[in-house]
């Protein structure tokens, strides 16, 4: 049996101008996947547009998932995709993954076939072409601007001021700038003192934005188009003179190698949630450390609630790949069983209580009819009445579908093998593999994991 997950999408401003729904492509594909037979899961991001990836929750922690699914199946190409870039990153990453996909309203979008690998290339570029006309339009006005010399976007850059839709010096600003790339060659480089003495002349600002500063090129007049390696002359004032900036960046990179993010491999990455908010955790890596430690967090603990001084979540311990890790082998049968009994009485109880219900309603309904037919009530009392009854009998019978029973054969067959022999001659990405094709979420609490669930 084939494993699909289930992608939906829709923007505001779909569901308001055309009056798309997230039911009408969950229906669709609920039938699909029904008909052929396949295990599925839905990923869902209602109210976000085609153009930002990175908003896209559902979509990211599908593709992080990718590897657990044989296919992605969508009702059509511009609910995952508007953008070549991004599509073809995704499928990218999907084939690194084994895993297909398929539009089911566009059928000759299939990346399993050679031909329907075509048509969603061609498909994915036409698509482009209708939001590029609006974002030429965008980049023309920029670049205009630009030749005039006028700031274009709204957002400022330290040590400067907008005056006149220019960037003009701010004075304390720019000697704050001056003194740091003075004090960072003054100690050599050191990270740990020039960011002691950065916390203190820059507050509230953080190591990202330390390194942002430091290679600046915009202080010795150098703009820098976006993240191109292109520069505009005469568009921002330089601050400093260019030996001591240069010398700033020779003593950079010595520096930068502690803590450049390299690729350390994890292998919950993406699988660990919030016991209490229910928001997927953060991943920190103690690049200082000699093993690079992951933990994970909670980053909503830092954030406070809108008005009051109050956290937004009260989750405060971290958690490290490994002794998630450990904690799994060395639990997972019970896990396993909890999760099944769990589920199993989840399942059952509801139908029969509110089948009852739903047929009291029925009857209900059928006596309003005679009244009426009898001319025992008017046209508009057994309308009202008739309209609200069935909207109580809809509302018990969407309850009353019972959630497609799991098919737990996968997880029985985990809980009678000997798992940490044959886990621990695994490589850190198979472990990973092996984990996301059985856990669904791992649900942290201060520290501890406090609940699994499997797929
Ligand atoms: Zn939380």
């Amino acid at each position: 049996m084939k494993t699909v997950a289930c992608y939906c999408r829709v923007s505001t401003e779909e569901q308001v101008k055309y009056g798309f729904s997230i039911q009408a492509q969950k229906d669709a594909l609920t039938k699909y996947c029904k008909e052929n037979n396949y295990k599925y899961d839905f990923y869902i991001d209602e109210g976000i547009s085609a153009s930002s990836m990175k908003k896209r929750k559902a979509l990211q922690e599908m593709l992080e998932k990718s590897v657990a699914y044989d296919m992605i199946l969508f009702t059509k190409l511009d609910r995952l995709s508007r953008n070549v870039l991004d599509a073809n990153n995704i499928n990218k990453i999907l084939q690194d993954n084994n895993c297909t996909m398929k539009a089911i309203d566009e059928d000759d979008v299939d990346t399993s076939t050679a031909d329907g690998m075509f048509m969603f290339n061609l498909k994915v570029s036409l698509a482009q072409r209708e939001i590029g006309k609006t974002s030429e339009r965008i980049k023309f006005v920029f670049k205009n601007k630009r030749e005039k010399g006028e700031v274009t976007s709204g957002t400022t850059k330290y040590g400067y001021k907008i005056k006149d839709k220019k960037f003009v010096v701010d004075p304390e600003e720019a000697e704050n700038i001056r003194n740091l790339y003075k004090y960072f060659i003054s100690v050599n480089g050191d990270h740990k003192k020039t960011y002691s003495y950065f916390v203190k002349h820059f507050p509230g600002k953080g190591q990202d934005a330390l390194f942002n500063y430091l290679r600046e090129t915009a202080y010795i007049g150098k703009y820098k188009l976006y993240r191109k390696n292109v520069y505009i002359d005469n568009y921002i004032p330089a601050i400093m003179n260019q030996e001591l900036f240069n010398n700033v960046q020779n003593l950079l990179p010595r520096v930068e190698k502690v803590f450049t993010k390299e690729n350390v491999p994890t292998i919950f990455a993406g699988m660990l949630y919030c016991y209490y908010c229910k928001s997927r955790l953060v991943r920190k890596i103690d690049y200082r450390s000699k093993n690079k430690n992951v933990n994970y967090y909670c980053d909503k603990q830092y954030r406070y609630k809108v008005g009051i001084n109050e956290k937004q979540c009260q989750n405060s311990k971290v958690i490290s790949d490994k002794s998630v890790e450990e904690y799994l082998i060395n639990n997972l049968k019970d896990l396993c069983k909890q999760y099944i009994s769990k589920s199993i009485i989840k399942t059952k109880p509801k139908p029969q209580k509110n089948n009852i219900k739903i047929n009291s309603l029925k009857n209900k309904l059928s006596k309003l009819k005679d009244l009426y037919l009898d001319d025992l009530i008017n046209k508009e009392d057994y309308k009202q009445d008739y309209i609200r009854i069935n909207k109580e009998i809809l509302k018990l019978e969407e309850e009353q579908k019972e959630e497609p029973q799991k098919d737990f054969t996968y997880l029985n067959e985990l809980i009678n093998k000997d798992i940490p022999d044959i886990y621990n001659t695994f490589n850190i990405e198979e472990k990973r593999k092996f984990w996301l094709k059985i856990i669904d979420k791992i649900y942290i609490k201060e520290g501890k994991i406090k609940e699994v669930t499997f797929l």
